[in-house]
């Protein structure tokens, strides 16, 4: 429908209470910028590690009227009438996730990544205990001890770090640390580091030194959920994720425990931590889930594997460092130190260009984390849209081009030119325009 003719109709309308206007209508600020940002979406490569492009499903689901209901509780025990729905895909939600994870129980409610984190703690560290996380320059997250994240200010946090020569996490080094901390709780888990780690081994740490052991698998849940990712979940008490990441569901969090674990934990992110659930955003969570099981999602994430090793063997024979120097999942860390650029001339030169990605401390940066050394690429968003090892090679050349001749107007002319090109051929949401 046309604006005039929505505008028409509108005014047509008696002031029943009823909110009949669409956001076009209502609203044309925000509709705008959110017609802008899909043409962003579409037009920009987008190769940020934790980002991806959701389906249609999920994109109805999320969108839904269920964001009307409160459900405080859980299925079967809320604090509200009419939760027959409700508690109908908050099931689906659970048992879809503990099928797929093979998880004795899971809590799907945590709005976030960093809630499903907090809740964990919440139900197993009183404040002063101590926690023991990666460090965050070397590819930790926030929420795993961070000065300036809660998790820091209410817990004694201490880190392990990767081997500075390697850029791997050096698993008698993490024992060292542990058996000196005697921490209550080890978290395994990065938002930027590209290698398999090492679950048992955490375990066995843990283990010996009478700890708790939590992973946070944030950016690889849906390299776990096919199986193309060793699993933590038989190694782990609690196993934390976001649902947007690789797992390609809706923006949030949960939580996949074992069953001895699951009462206080349950507590811990209601009413710990939280009120009423998103329960619009919990039905996406088990579309998504739905997804993950198909033939289609396991082809997917093993195209997301390939297009990350062609994006790092490409790089590298254009002369890139990488951090670890390759990858074993979807995401690459260069160090930029021998290019001459910094981490944030690099961001801002790529994403003029149309290539999106963010700037990264690497291990031990001599830049500080507003500039950095280092730029993440990650294949999730770009394998999602359809592009495959070619296109990889593609984009390592362009960015190599871009950074090689960043001050030569006709080169960058030509790159912007070259991912017009590339994007075009690989549309996103075609039919929403
Ligand atoms: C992204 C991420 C989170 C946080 O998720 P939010 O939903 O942004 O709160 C937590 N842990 C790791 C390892 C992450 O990569």
């Amino acid at each position: 429908m046309r604006v005039e003719e929505e505008k028409e109709k509108n005014g047509k309308q008696k002031n029943s209470g009823k909110q009949i206007k669409t956001l076009a209508v209502f609203d044309p600020q925000v509709a705008r910028a959110v017609a802008a940002e899909m043409r962003r979406q579409q037009d920009k490569i987008i190769l940020i590690a934790s980002e991806n492009y959701v389906s249609q499903a999920v994109l109805q689901a999320q969108g839904s009227i269920l964001t009307n209901k409160y459900a405080e509780g859980y299925p079967g025990a809320r604090f509200y009438g009419g939760c027959e729905n409700m508690d109908v895909v908050e099931e689906l939600a659970r048992s879809r996730a503990a099928a797929l994870f093979a998880a004795e129980h899971v809590n799907v409610q945590p709005h976030a990544g960093a809630v499903a984190n907090l809740a964990v703690y919440l139900s197993v560290l009183k404040p002063g205990d101590r926690l023991l996380g990666m460090e965050l320059a070397h590819g930790g997250h926030l929420t795993h001890g961070s000065a300036v994240n809660v998790s820091g200010k209410y817990y004694q946090c201490f880190s392990y770090r990767v081997d500075p020569r390697s850029g791997y996490l050096d698993m008698d080094e993490v024992r060292k640390v542990a058996r000196r901390v005697l921490p209550r709780l080890i978290i395994a888990g990065a938002s930027s580091y590209s290698r398999i780690i090492d679950f048992a081994a955490f375990a066995r740490i843990a283990d010996e030194v009478g700890a708790l052991f939590m992973v946070d698998m944030a950016h690889i849940a849906g390299m776990v959920a096919v199986g193309l990712h060793p699993s933590p979940v038989p190694h782990a008490h609690f196993v934390t994720s976001t649902t947007h990441k690789t797992l390609r569901g809706p923006r949030g969090g949960m939580i996949l425990c074992r069953k001895d674990f699951a009462r206080d934990l349950d507590r811990a992110v209601f009413p710990g931590l939280q009120g009423g659930p998103l329960m619009h955003i919990i039905a996406a969570k088990a579309v998504a889930f739905k997804e993950a099981q198909t033939e289609d999602f396991y082809r997917y994430q093993q195209n997301v594997l390939k297009n990350a090793r062609a994006l790092a063997e490409e790089l590298k024979e254009l002369g890139f460092n990488l951090v670890s120097g390759g990858t074993d999942n979807h995401l690459v860390l260069l160090d930029l130190r021998n290019k001459g650029i910094t981490g944030q001339e690099a961001e801002l030169l790529l994403d003029e260009l149309g290539i999106t990605a963010n700037k990264n401390a690497i291990p031990d940066d001599p830049q500080n984390r507003l500039i950095t050394s280092g730029l993440r690429l990650g294949t999730p968003a770009v394998t999602s849209r359809g592009m495959q090892e070619p296109e990889m090679k593609q984009i390592a050349a362009l960015i190599n081009t871009a950074i090689a001749g960043r001050k030569d107007s006709i080169v960058r002319t030509r790159v912007k030119r070259e991912v017009k090109k590339l994007v075009a051929a690989f549309p996103v949401y075609q039919n929403m325009r």
